[in-house]
Formats: C-alpha cells, structure tokens, sequence
C-alpha cells in the first residue's frame, strides 16, 4: 500500500491504515475471566514511514478507563517473553514451595 509495501495480512479493516499508515491486528485480550482489575489485550503493528518499517507488539492495558497503549518493538516483544517466562519459573517454583 503507502510506499510500495504489501498490506500486512493481520491488519484488522477497522484499523484506518490507509489514513495513519499504521497498520493495527484485532487485539487479543489475555485477561482470562474478562473482570480483572487491570486487562491486558496484545495485538500487532507495523507503521509505513521510510524505508524500515518499525514493528512490533502493541499492549493495550486497561483498568477500567481508557486504555493505555504502548507499541513496542520486536527486539523488545522477544525478550519480553524470554524475561516472562524466567519470571514465571521462579514465581511457580515459588508458589509449589509454599503449597
Ligand atoms: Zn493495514
């Protein structure tokens, strides 16, 4: 689309990429029940300007107002998860201790 570049696949219609030039996936909410008190919902983004193209993971965080939304890079998604998952190891080992 803008600047030659193919229209990304996951990019949701209701996005208004054509107008911002930053193509935005439906979110995905991780908050299993739906009433917690602070709601994460992750998607995806990449913005059309220059010839790079950032993009990443977007977090969308809620606690019951209007939702705070950060969009970060791939670098950063990727070792987010690799620093969730050793945190997680230790807050469940943790968590059988004490069971
Ligand atoms: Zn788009």
């Amino acid at each position: 689309m803008t600047n030659g570049k193919t229209h990304p696949t996951w990019c949701a219609p209701e996005s208004d990429c054509a107008a911002t030039a930053l193509h935005l996936s439906r979110l995905r909410p991780v908050a299993p029940r739906g009433d917690e008190v602070i709601q994460i919902r992750l998607g995806l983004w990449r913005m059309d300007v220059g010839r790079l193209s950032p993009s990443g993971v977007l977090l969308d965080l809620s606690a019951g107002d209007e939702p705070e939304r950060w969009p970060i890079d791939l670098m950063q998604a990727h070792a987010l998860v690799r620093v969730l998952q050793d945190l997680l190891r230790t807050a469940n080992a943790e968590a059988r201790r004490v069971a």
